[in-house]
């Protein structure tokens, strides 16, 4: 029996996500890819379309009241982002394009300006590809150094290998705070508290945990958090970059451009204090108006009742998973999102995705830009189902009987 929070029917909240009316291959979409992008409740795509319609201008410069109005809806959403993550203040809340940028921001900004050729960061080895390439890419611009903590055979971090990492030369340990393949949920609490007894900042990747569970950066004490918007029931192209404001006021810009400046001449430029600084050029206003209304959304439900309904989902889903002879889950560490990977023995999972294609089931198959990761389990790709808060049992019903399909069909 699932364990719905009294106040929330989960199940008619699924009427907010008018997607979920369609099909897929002629069939109703089970939409088990929340991972890969949510999908947009009513609400979110009407505060976009309202904006367009009702008070389109750009921000910051005009002084016509349409002008003002669109600013007061941009600013009053760094309003509600601090809320919702529980930043000191609206002044730490950078909005930029998705975690991918924000991570990319800190390392050229932070490390790129900063630090030298033998200096460390510390990542692990379930990160994906958007918290290893920027560090790569600074590795290959000033010669820092990776170091990769390594996972167990169930799928959690080795906190004695993380706490042996560090060295003189760390500056910064940047980790995720829960997996896009395993699902595993990190101490990012202990993770963090551990690095500031070494001086080290932090930086959590909550791509995959802001849409899961609450979220609080001034209780975990990191000192930079980013996360995506589109995951949260938000758009696509907006995302957010929390840094605790007095690291912000001394890291370099990212990017020049207009809006991000105080004065500027061919000899020499000032730039505007605060987040501005980090936000160069015309930004995306509707994306943030939508994320803006995604949270509210979620507010409204509570961000622990959607953490109670999806680990509902994931005491109903695993059992059930787990009894298909041939299936092995990858990541069977708790706590965990909802986040399975699995993978079935003599059966591709391109070829399971597939079938459940077929069956109207949208599964994410492939290595999730996690290739590290795979090597680490020495496979070449999972299947990966994973929820949203309008995700059902019956669905997962549906997802064990598509499984049982493929194995009839390829076995
Ligand atoms: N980190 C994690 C853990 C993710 O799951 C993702 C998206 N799959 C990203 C980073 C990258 O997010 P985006 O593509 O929205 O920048």
């Amino acid at each position: 029996m699932m364990m719905l929070d009294k106040k929330t029917d989960f199940a008619s909240l699924r009427c907010d996500f008018p997607i979920l009316q369609e099909t897929n291959r002629g069939k109703p979409i089970i939409y088990l890819d929340s991972a890969a992008s949510a999908q947009k409740p009513r609400q979110v795509i009407t505060a976009m379309s309202d904006f367009y319609y009702q008070d389109y201008a750009n921000i910051h410069r005009g002084i016509y009241e349409l002008s003002e109005r669109a600013t007061a809806l941009y600013e009053n959403a760094r309003l509600v982002v601090k809320e919702f993550i529980h930043a000191k203040k609206s002044e730490e809340i950078i909005f930029v394009r998705g975690t991918t940028e924000g991570i990319n921001l800190i390392a050229q900004s932070l490390g790129r300006s900063r630090w030298q050729a033998g200096d460390e960061v510390i990542l692990t080895i379930m990160e994906h590809h958007s918290n290893i390439v920027p560090w790569y890419l600074l590795k290959e611009q000033i010669g820092i150094e990776l170091k990769v903590i390594p996972v167990t055979d169930d799928g959690a971090l080795d906190i004695e290998a993380y706490q042996n990492a560090f060295t003189p030369r760390t500056k910064m340990v940047a980790i995720t705070h829960a997996s896009n393949v395993l699902g595993t949920i990190n101490p990012v609490k202990e993770m963090t508290a551990i690095a500031h007894s070494h001086h080290v900042p932090v930086l959590l990747d909550g791509a995959q945990a802001v849409p899961h569970m609450p979220v609080n950066v001034q209780d975990i004490d990191c000192d930079f958090y980013v996360f995506s918007a589109h995951k949260l029931y938000g758009p696509t192209g907006i995302g957010v970059l929390y840094a605790k404001e007095e690291i912000l006021l001394d890291m370099p810009p990212y990017q020049g451009g207009g809006d991000m400046i105080e004065t500027v001449s061919f000899d020499h430029v000032t730039f505007a204090k605060g987040p501005q600084k980090f936000e160069a050029g015309t930004p995306d206003i509707a994306g943030v108006i939508g994320l803006a209304a995604a949270i509210q959304y979620l507010q409204a439900i509570s961000m622990q009742a959607v953490f109670d309904h999806e680990q509902a989902l994931l005491d109903y889903a695993l059992p059930a998973l787990s009894a298909i002879p041939g299936l092995r889950l990858i990541g069977t560490t708790i706590p965990k999102v909802g986040v399975i990977s699995f993978v079935m023995e003599n059966i591709h999972p391109h070829d399971i995705g597939t079938v459940l294609d077929h069956e109207g089931i949208a599964v994410r198959a492939g290595h999730h830009c996690a290739m590290p990761l795979m090597q680490r389990f020495h496979l070449p790709a999972t299947v990966r189902a994973s929820f949203g808060l309008y995700n059902q049992e019956n669905e997962i019903d549906a997802l064990v009987a598509a499984i049982q399909l493929a194995k009839r069909l390829f076995n």
